[in-house]
């Protein structure tokens, strides 16, 4: 085994327009089409240049959040969870959000941006009823923002719900009775909601499309239009994501209002935080022996491993599992429990590796995790982004490797 980190004569910063006309774009809904999607290939030269190093910008915050407008509870809390100032995204969108504006925020992965739209929303919430619906691609996403939504909200009496697919419907419409100040939700179970009437929209203020560059897209573009549909037109929208995709800023210019365009990275490069490097593999090499031998590391001890396919998924967990390698794995033919209890584990650090689909590519926050494997290459650069995001999040650093084709 080789690793390759390209950093001779080419070393420059590479322009950020390089990728976006051709990016491929498949099907990417993630519940099947695994045929399309394995259609289109990333070119390894592409990594070779996300990996790169590039200047890190540092940002020093102007203020701590003790300094803040934002409600004595509020810092109170912040405090207790150890979020001392605010970071770049959560500092230069503050003052928009508290005021009502319209926001594209495009920041890296792990750089905050949860709180920096939970924040404003729950300095709103404090102040009189101000109903927000935040919508993401995936379940875990959305069970995790809620997660983040109640640490801020100790003791002010605000309550949330999850609604996401894959759970017990008969619960969640027990649920949709109550009055409700933040809905999180991934769209299909939402919609479902909505047409049984168990659900309206009617007091609601604030909607936040997380990853909405995945939520656009076309395998959720029906039930997003839908809800859209469905909402009160006087609201405030908020669009968070890591990457931007030219060919969507029509559809963005429709949900949004004189917008305020926060680009705090330039939505086509992964964080540097994260340092990559390629693995091709020497003839004779097999992949999976390769991939034991790095997970002898002692350093490997918190390891997300992204497969193509489901199948690919439950076959490397299998034979890492044989090895006696602690692992579990995450995709869409996993029932909502299995997926949520392999996910605890990996974040209570019971499991050394946990496997998975693009699922988990987007959004998922699990501290230290180590390091990031790429077992194949992914079909796109938005996907390979926000699989190495997972590590170096919060300031900490990481490690990503990508298995290539020999050439
Ligand atoms: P993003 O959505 O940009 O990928 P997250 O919102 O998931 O990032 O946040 C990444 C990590 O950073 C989380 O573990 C979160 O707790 C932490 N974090 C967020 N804001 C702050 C802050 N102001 N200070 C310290 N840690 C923070
Ligand atoms: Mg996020």
């Amino acid at each position: 085994m080789q690793t390759k980190n390209s950093k001779g004569p080419r070393a420059k910063r590479r322009k950020p327009s390089n990728t976006k006309n051709h990016k491929p774009r498949p099907a990417r809904n993630g519940r099947g089409n695994e045929k399309a999607r394995n259609q289109s290939k990333l070119d390894p030269q592409e990594l070779r240049n996300q990996a790169l190093p590039r200047e890190e910008q540092h940002f020093e915050a102007s203020f701590d959040f003790a300094d803040s407008p934002l409600h004595p509870k509020l810092k109170e809390l912040l405090q207790q969870k150890g979020y001392q100032k605010p970071t770049e995204i959560q500092e230069k969108s503050l003052e928009a959000l508290l005021a009502g504006r319209d926001l594209l925020g495009i920041a890296k992965t792990g750089s905050g941006k949860t709180a920096a739209f939970l924040l404003p929303i729950l300095q709103q919430q404090i102040a009189g009823k101000h109903q927000a619906l935040v919508l993401a691609p995936t379940r875990e996403l959305a069970v995790q923002i809620e997660q983040e939504y109640r640490s801020l909200n100790k003791g002010l009496k605000l309550f949330s719900e999850v609604y996401i697919g894959g759970t017990n419907m008969n619960k969640d419409l027990q649920k949709a009775s109550r009055p409700t100040d933040l809905i999180v939700a991934t769209p299909g179970r939402l919609l479902d909601l909505y047409q049984r009437r168990a659900i309206s929209f009617k007091h609601l203020k604030v909607l936040v499309i997380d990853e909405f560059d995945r939520l656009l897209d076309m395998g959720f573009e029906r039930d997003l239009n839908k809800i859209l549909d469905a909402l009160p037109i006087e609201r405030q929208n908020l669009l968070f994501s890591a990457t931007l995709d030219k060919s969507q800023e029509r559809k963005i210019a429709e949900i949004l209002n004189d917008p305020v365009r926060l680009q705090i990275s330039s939505g086509d490069l992964s964080n540097d935080h994260v340092q990559q490097e390629l693995i091709h593999l020497a003839p004779g090499d097999v992949k999976i022996e390769v991939l034991k031998k790095m997970l002898e590391n002692p350093q490997m001890d918190k390891v997300i491993i992204f497969a193509e396919t489901k199948r690919w998924v439950s076959k490397v967990n299998r034979k890492l599992r044989q090895a006696g390698i602690k692992t579990d794995e995450i995709h869409g033919d996993k029932s909502q429990n299995y997926r949520q209890k392999a996910l605890n584990s990996f974040k209570a650090g019971k499991l050394q590796c946990l496997i998975a689909t693009d699922v988990a590519a987007r959004g998922i926050d699990v501290d230290d995790v180590s390091h990031v494997i790429n077992y194949q290459i992914p079909k796109t650069m938005d996907s390979y982004i926000h699989r190495v995001g997972r590590t170096g999040r919060a300031g900490k650093s990481g490690i990503a490797y990508t298995f290539v084709e020999s050439k």
